[in-house]
């Protein structure tokens, strides 16, 4: 980056009634070419030109979720493959099917130009953007969007995601950012919050209600600890299940938990060498009889491949599993009998349409769910970042501060963490 557009960006401020906006602008990209390697390349590129129903944000954090690993990875899907699909349906003057790909699809940060005057929307406005990316000519969002055939993920099937300076996001994406969070804390809980709010209180996942037992997979990761808010707020009964004591500590010390399950010192291995352990769905079942006292009647399923077989076999007659993931492979099976005879079923959730978005922010407005942040990283250091995501095993959220100074941007008293890394 040259020293005028240094300074330009050291004086952009929320609050203006407009920005002079550069030509070029820094961005941590995934490459064509090296794609497939947990890496990003810090690289100046054109500001990309905004539609009419979108907007350009200045963004001063940029949360960390797996699906930039994906990216970056190449897997199970080729980011550009996205691109060049997007590039057939888009209506945006940006053309997201370029050679390099800028990831990212939780950011807090500032309007700086708007597409349209038509909006309740004003530049300079403080704001965290929501994840959905859908056209509004496509009659279906006005359903749910999430089931709209042009729906997309926003920095993962779209470009111009939160990893540079500015990010291009359609102006239903922008929700108000909390006044009480800092900006690292802002960027932290969107995608994985909207997502478990779906799948745990929306109709058009499943409502969960107050008295439920509900087992949750990684209750110490992002999706997690969100899934845990969401219960105590509906007075839902939280079963944490994670991979070692500190993680439960964590949940015991600052959550409405009555225990967690340690899978790893259980030595819960329901999938070994490529085959089913029916003997370790057996045990889990007794645990939970034991330590909890109860029935499963939910459970908040992403892992997957090593899961799901247990996640059906431990539930109630009648139970619900519902998922939006399968981070140990998506090639999913499971003994049938269990789900038919036993009247139970499973729930496909994908992220969240704009109404359920707002909804969750609101509760993070509303003070009433609290961010989860391990650790801030410099936009020098995205990448180790995205290996400390990547080896956390999902403790809390991982943020990069872009624009946001981080010796200024302090937490607030209401992050469960607390603490600045590099
Ligand atoms: P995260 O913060 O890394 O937490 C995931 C946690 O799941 C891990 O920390 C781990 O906790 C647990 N886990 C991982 N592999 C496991 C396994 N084989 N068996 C049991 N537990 C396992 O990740 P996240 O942000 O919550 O996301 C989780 C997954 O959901 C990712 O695949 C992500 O791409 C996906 N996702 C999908 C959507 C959507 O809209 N469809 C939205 C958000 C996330 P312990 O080691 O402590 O048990």
């Amino acid at each position: 980056m040259n020293n005028s557009t240094k300074n330009i960006f050291k004086s952009f401020k929320p609050g203006q009634d407009s920005y002079e906006i550069p030509s070029l602008m820094p961005a941590r990209v995934v490459n064509k070419k090296t794609i497939g390697e947990l890496k990003t390349e810090l690289v100046e590129v054109p500001v990309p030109k905004i539609g009419h129903d979108e907007a350009l944000v200045a963004v001063m954090s940029s949360g960390v979720n797996y699906n930039t690993i994906w990216t970056a990875r190449g897997e199970p899907v080729n980011t550009f493959d996205f691109l060049k699909r997007l590039s057939f349906s888009s209506n945006s003057e940006s053309t997201h099917n370029l050679d390099y790909h800028i990831p990212g699809s939780d950011a807090s940060g500032f309007i700086v130009k708007l597409g349209s005057k038509d909006t309740k929307w004003k530049v300079g406005q403080e704001i965290v953007a929501n994840c959905n990316w859908h056209r509004n000519d496509d009659v279906e969002v006005f359903n749910d969007s999430m089931i709209s055939s042009e729906q997309k993920i926003w920095g993962y099937e779209t470009n111009f995601g939160s990893l540079a300076a500015f990010c291009v996001v359609k102006i239903h994406q922008l929700m108000p950012k909390p006044k009480h969070l800092s900006w690292a804390e802002s960027a932290s809980y969107g995608l994985v919050l909207s997502t478990a709010y779906r799948m745990l209180l929306s109709d058009n996942g499943l409502r969960i209600r107050s008295g439920d037992n509900v087992l949750i997979w990684g209750g110490a990761g992002g999706l997690g600890l969100s899934a845990i808010q969401l219960c105590n707020i509906v007075g839902a009964n939280p079963i944490p299940v994670v991979s070692d004591d500190e993680k439960g500590n964590f949940l015991l010390s600052n959550f409405m938990v009555d225990g967690f399950i340690n899978r790893k010192k259980e030595n819960l291995n329901f999938w070994e060498k490529g085959k089913h352990n029916p003997l370790a769905w057996k045990k889990l079942s007794m645990i939970l009889k034991k330590q909890f006292k109860g029935h499963v009647d939910v459970v908040f399923e992403h892992p997957g491949r090593d899961t799901m077989a247990a996640s059906i076999y431990i539930l109630r007659k009648g139970g619900k599993v519902v998922t939006c993931a399968a981070t140990s492979g998506y090639d999913i099976s499971y003994d049938h009998r269990y789900l038919w005879m036993d009247s139970k079923s499973i729930i496909g959730c994908h992220f969240a349409n704009p109404y359920e978005s707002l909804k969750a922010n609101s509760l993070v407005v509303e003070k009433k769910i609290r961010p989860f942040v391990s650790s801030v990283f410099e936009f020098k250091d995205a990448d180790k970042a995205l290996k400390k995501f990547e080896k956390n095993k999902g403790f809390g959220k991982v943020v990069i501060n872009v624009l946001a100074n981080s010796t200024e941007d302090k937490f607030s008293s209401l992050n469960c963490f607390g603490e600045m890394s590099g």
